[in-house]
């Protein structure tokens, strides 16, 4: 089944307001339609995750491009009593069309568990918003061996409250924590294992459906090394941290499949 790759950045806590929305204008201007390298032309899906406060001004820069914008988190309820919290129809009202949840920051540092990120799937989804669901293991469970126990907790966990029917939007990131901003990239061989041990977990689950997901790959995804990762056949698309930061660095990602000169 063809998939049409999803580059995405993730710019975490990073950017005042106005490198925000300068960012988002060069990117436009890099990859504008009516270039040589454009979006259609390659055929792939361009995602800015900024910080919430700028996820209107980043997407007012964005209007009338190919790229959308994500939030880097949700709350899964519709609205109440959560200080501090954003709701998926605020990411609506915001421009936003993608979420990023499980995010393994937000599980280590914010204590957050499958079962919450089970719920923020499933309001994504009665939201009309696509969750970019991350999942990863770390360094000690992968010497451990537990590499495959552990994507499989967290995937059946965080898709515990999924909606079936709306299964084929649904985007997964795997990203082994020691190659998160550790300069320290998965080799492609690792990364396809991971993505073909998730993709088989997701076809048992979901059954051909799993066919249409897309698996994007995260951890130290850099200009250099983004071609010998896309080529595998079950990385559909990367997720990226520090390499996004920069609108040259981002727009070189994304033209992956150009050949270097
Ligand atoms: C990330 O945090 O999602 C990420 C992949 O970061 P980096 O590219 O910096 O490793």
């Amino acid at each position: 089944m063809t998939r049409r790759p999803i580059l995405a950045a993730n710019w975490k806590m990073h950017k005042r307001r106005a490198e925000a929305e300068s960012f988002a204008r060069d990117l436009v201007k890099r990859l504008g339609s009516d270039s040589a390298t454009s979006l259609r032309s390659q055929d792939v899906e361009v995602v800015i995750a900024p910080p919430f406060p700028w996820l209107g001004a980043v997407s007012a820069q964005l209007a009338g491009s190919a790229i959308g914008c994500a939030a880097q988190n949700v709350h899964p309820e519709p609205q109440g009593a959560f200080t501090g919290e954003v709701s998926p129809a605020m990411l609506v009202d915001a421009g936003c069309r993608y979420a990023i949840v499980g995010h393994s920051e937000r599980r280590a540092l914010f204590g957050e568990t499958d079962a919450f990120i089970a719920r923020k799937v499933a309001a994504l989804q009665r939201a009309d918003l696509t969750p970019i669901l991350c999942v990863g293991e770390t360094l000690s469970e992968r010497e451990a061996g537990q590499t495959e126990a552990v994507l499989a907790r967290q995937l059946e966990g965080s898709l515990a409250e999924l909606d079936v029917s709306q299964a084929a939007r649904l985007v997964l990131a795997y990203e082994p924590v020691w190659a998160i901003g550790t300069g320290r990239t998965a080799t492609p061989e690792i990364a396809q294992q991971a993505h073909a041990f998730l993709r088989e977990r997701l076809t048992a689950r979901l059954g051909s459906v799993a066919g249409a997901i897309r698996i994007q790959y995260g951890g130290s995804v850099k200009p250099d090394n983004v071609s010998v990762l896309m080529a595998e056949p079950d990385i559909d698309g990367a997720l990226v941290g520090g390499a996004s930061l920069e609108a040259a660095s981002f727009a070189t990602i994304v033209r992956y499949q150009e050949k270097p000169k």
